[in-house]
């Protein structure tokens, strides 16, 4: 598997957030968001190839129940499903942090999707690509099936998102409200705290969960946080 970054930290967003966890970050992404927060899993993919054995064996001596696997997007590794059931048979709970634009077969505890709305759109001649992509919702409907225990996490620029947010959850067509958390764009703790105020106030007028960016605000962000 390409593996840009292994590391311990405290999961900085989400309904878990807090959490000690072992954080697996695979390189590799089919997405290009304009305000990636690890370009050097998606724009410059970078990383080295590593075995689930030797993964699984690190995420032991690291000492803790929770473990994340995040990228890039992980679900584009070939080893996946023999990953992620190697760290559920070994006791971990395992949260997969994905964009849901691909289903293949996989384990986890927790589902944590997070789907692109329009505000992710890059320029350039990625552009028609990244929004064919993340308006494929076929595999994210049948993540969400499988996965009853997940978590939606919405990235807002601006309260006009919303009208994308309700159209997502309107197309994905779910016979119940998915869990949906809103989270404010940025990649320093300043522009969090900027966008803050909108988002929660979104959030007590829809009846969404807010999620911070714990890891922004404890360690200013940057790559092993
Ligand atoms: S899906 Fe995630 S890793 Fe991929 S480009 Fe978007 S933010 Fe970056």
């Amino acid at each position: 598997m390409l593996i840009s970054e292994t590391f311990v930290s405290l999961q900085g967003e989400g309904i878990i957030a807090g959490t000690p966890s072992f954080f697996i970050r695979t390189s590799g992404c089919n997405l290009r968001c304009r305000w990636c927060d690890t370009p050097y899993t998606s724009w410059a993919p970078e990383g080295r190839r590593r075995g689930v054995e030797a993964l699984v064996e690190e995420a032991r001596e690291a000492g803790l129940r929770h473990v994340v696997l995040t990228g890039g997007e992980p679900l584009l590794q070939r080893e996946v499903g023999r990953l992620t059931r190697a760290l559920r048979s070994a006791g971990f709970h395992l949260t997969v942090e994905t964009a849901g634009t691909i289903a293949p077969d996989f384990v986890c505890d927790l589902l944590s999707v997070s789907p692109k709305t329009a505000n992710s759109d890059p320029e350039g001649p990625w552009r028609e690509r990244h929004r064919a992509t993340r308006s494929d919702l076929g595999p994210m409907r049948e993540l969400l099936r499988r996965f009853p225990e997940h978590q939606l996490k919405f990235v807002m620029r601006e309260a006009t998102d919303l009208a994308q947010v309700r159209e997502v959850l309107d197309l994905l067509d779910l016979p119940e409200l998915p869990r949906v958390l809103l989270m404010p764009e940025g990649r320093t703790s300043e522009e969090v705290a900027r966008r803050a105020p909108m988002v929660a106030a979104l959030c007590v007028e829809e009846g969404f969960r807010y999620t911070p960016r714990l890891h922004l605000d404890l360690f200013g962000g940057g790559r092993g946080v």
